[in-house]
């Protein structure tokens, strides 16, 4: 089963045998919630953290998850043991479900649903792009503002966030970045940015998802003394970056070495950058923040 395994409706089925109704409003409306952890070398990393953002998630839309962390975590645990993945990407995602009521559309009265899934680790962009450094477009579409949809609510309103990674891709760059209506720098699809100036080390304070790889980003640089700054930054900041990165769980620290077809700084991946990244995985493989998925399967997820 290395393609994956999804627990939906209550049973654990391969992954290209999913499915949900059309009628679900998570597919009708976009009327859903997710976060993504990942899974190195048998083991989450920071898995409580991304329950605990996913159950803001789901009240900050109203949507009641049917299982409480634990069982998250024991359901999450077995989807990555039964699709036998060692690095996996692991996603947890409440849906509004049907309407049930006739005559009127009550989207309280909905019977939310869960869906656990285990695929093989993705990365957004490649190992390969990574070591060459990425070519960055700043799009001309804006954010959705944080005022209509909460960014810091994982959620599957991607719009704004695809519509910008169809202009990046039409200007042959790799990916997208967004400015929010009022022109500063938010993120993109997918991932939080970061960029250092004279050794210091920005990242949007708001109009983003608090990413927990952002907050790992945080961890490791007060660690090495590097200074963090969260701000309001316009998207000239970021043009006259000497380094930047995205990060995210679905790749890690990954450096930028282009921005609007200009390179930036010297062009080549960023000494201090490759410092953290380096630091990113080798302190994951050590185990730090992990929780070994084997940990998790007690009789009850196995069965
Ligand atoms: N921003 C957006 C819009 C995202 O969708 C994601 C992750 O999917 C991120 C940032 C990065 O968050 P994390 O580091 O928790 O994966």
């Amino acid at each position: 089963m290395a393609d994956g395994i999804v627990h939906i409706d209550g049973a654990f089925v391969p992954a290209d045998e999913a499915r949900i109704s059309i009628f679900d409003l998570g597919f009708l409306r976009g009327d859903a919630v997710y976060d993504t952890v990942s899974v190195w070398k048998g083991m989450f990393f920071r898995l409580d953290d991304h329950i605990e953002r996913f159950m803001r998630s789901c009240a900050g839309m109203r949507l009641a998850c049917p299982h409480e962390p634990e069982a998250i975590k024991r359901i999450l645990a077995s989807c990555v043991s039964r699709a036998g993945l060692e690095d996996s990407y692991v996603q947890m995602i409440v849906t509004r479900g049907r309407f049930n009521t006739v005559g009127k559309r009550d989207v309280r009265r909905c019977e939310n649903k869960f869906i656990g899934l285990a695929l093989p680790y993705i990365w957004i962009i490649s190992p390969e792009k990574q070591t060459e450094g990425i070519d960055l477009a700043i799009v001309e579409n804006r954010r959705t503002p944080t005022e209509s949809i909460d960014p810091t609510v994982k959620n599957f309103n991607w719009m704004d966030l695809q519509r910008g990674l169809f202009q990046a891709l039409d200007r042959d760059a790799d990916h997208a970045v967004l400015l929010t209506t009022g022109g500063v720098v938010a993120e993109g699809p997918g991932f939080n940015l970061f960029w250092i100036k004279r050794g210091r080390l920005m990242t949007p304070k708001g109009n983003v998802l608090e990413g927990i790889t952002r907050r790992t980003v945080a961890d490791i640089a007060t660690e090495m003394g590097i200074a963090v700054e969260f701000g309001d930054f316009p998207a000239d900041a970021l043009r006259g970056a000497d380094e930047a990165f995205l990060s995210s769980t679905a790749g890690g620290i990954m450096p930028v070495t282009r921005i609007d077809g200009k390179p930036l700084g010297n062009g080549a991946p960023g000494i201090l950058t490759g410092r953290i990244r380096e630091a990113y995985w080798s302190k994951r493989e050590a185990g730090w923040l992990g929780t070994p998925v084997a940990s998790l399967l007690g009789r009850q997820a196995a069965a």
